[in-house]
């Protein structure tokens, strides 16, 4: 399948430009939706210090890393030390003193893969999901975070490849297809890929930023103010992006031999991280590593039938970028 064809981008492709921004433009979420946020995790807040007056709570997942389009569900993360508790019971409770509020619909969710508190705020129509002590998710919120105030390229790109991927039925890890984190990941190691490149690796920089989570050295150079000019070399249009990015998980990319890595901003290969076989429930199928927790494969969930769902996708979307006359229709048309 590789190399399959020798394409060059169709000669019209920048008059895409103005549509996918237009699409960017309308995924982004108002200001009074922040505000919401804002206010709810004020509320939960004050809460959960009445019973925790050490715990702390993260924001992380889409509402904190600069990805997140309107109406998305808000994670948050407690930060407890209860060396006596399990975390079953923490929920529990947690669950008891949001009960007791105005909050709505409030459940533990503990027999999940991770164990979370579900609820929903009628003042604010919000949801939001509270899992305990993931600090690596909150780690890793950030990097992404500071990765997105590089280049406004990649917000742009990991917009309109999300929506792509929910108009299309692929962003469902249950299904067996990829996380938006995983999408996001994707987006950042293409910029990484391009010549000149439009982003650069962080974490093979100086450090400048260091935690130690859960027994893992989180490092990287987070001063990113300082890289504002990076990808300017790089000229690409969002709509040469998006059909490159398409073509490269279409065309170019190597399933049965090589990883991404956004950690080392290359590709990596299979054998290198002896993820050539299928252990336990982890095919490889295609892999995606963890930038921090680096034995883990994002790709994990991608399952025989899943994969090649997944990559028909990427070529139906590659192709439709080439060739449709009107590539921000068809694109985004529901499975
Ligand atoms: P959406 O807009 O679809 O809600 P999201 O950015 O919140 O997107 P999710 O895939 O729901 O993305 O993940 C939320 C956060 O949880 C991610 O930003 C990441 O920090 C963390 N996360 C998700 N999946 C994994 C995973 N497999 N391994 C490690 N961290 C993960
Ligand atoms: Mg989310």
């Amino acid at each position: 399948r590789m190399y399959k064809r020798q394409t060059i981008c169709r000669r019209d492709i920048d008059n895409l430009n103005v549509p996918f921004l237009a699409i960017y433009e309308s995924l982004i979420p108002p200001e009074e939706e922040k505000v919401k946020q804002t206010q709810l995790l004020a509320l939960l807040k004050k809460l959960v210090s009445k019973e925790w007056p050490e715990a702390q709570l993260y924001i992380y997942g889409s509402c904190a890393n600069s990805f997140g389009v309107s109406k998305s569900d808000i994670d948050i993360c407690l930060a407890i030390e209860e060396a006596n508790m399990e975390k079953s019971d923490i929920l529990m409770k947690l669950a008891d003193i949001l009960q007791s509020d105005n909050l709505q619909n409030v459940q533990a969710l503990t027999r999940a893969r991770v164990p979370i508190v579900k609820l929903m705020d009628p003042a604010t129509g919000i949801s939001c999901d509270i899992c305990i002590n993931n600090l690596l998710a909150v780690v890793n919120t950030k990097l992404l975070w500071d990765y997105a105030q590089i280049d406004a390229r990649l917000r742009q790109l990991a917009f309109i490849i999300k929506h792509w991927a929910k108009s299309r039925g692929v962003n469902e890890t249950y299904h067996g297809t990829l996380s938006s984190y995983a999408y996001v990941l994707m987006c950042i190691h293409f910029l990484q890929q391009r010549r000149p490149a439009i982003l650069p690796c962080l974490q093979e920089m100086e450090s400048t930023y260091s935690v130690k989570v859960d027994n893992v050295n989180c490092a990287y150079f987070d001063k990113v103010r300082t890289l504002a000019d990076f990808g300017r070399p790089n000229k690409e249009t969002i709509a040469q992006l998006v059909w490159g990015f398409f073509y490269y998980w279409a065309y170019c990319h190597d399933y049965a031999n090589s990883v991404i890595s956004v950690r080392t901003g290359s590709i990596i290969s299979k054998r290198e991280k002896d993820w050539t076989r299928r252990v336990g429930n982890d095919r490889h199928l295609i892999c995606i590593e963890d930038p921090f927790e680096i034995s883990h494969d994002l790709g994990r969930v991608v399952d025989k039938r899943s994969i090649k769902v997944l990559r028909e996708e990427f070529e139906r979307a590659a192709d439709i970028m080439q060739y449709d006359p009107n590539p921000c229709v068809k694109l985004f048309e529901p499975y």
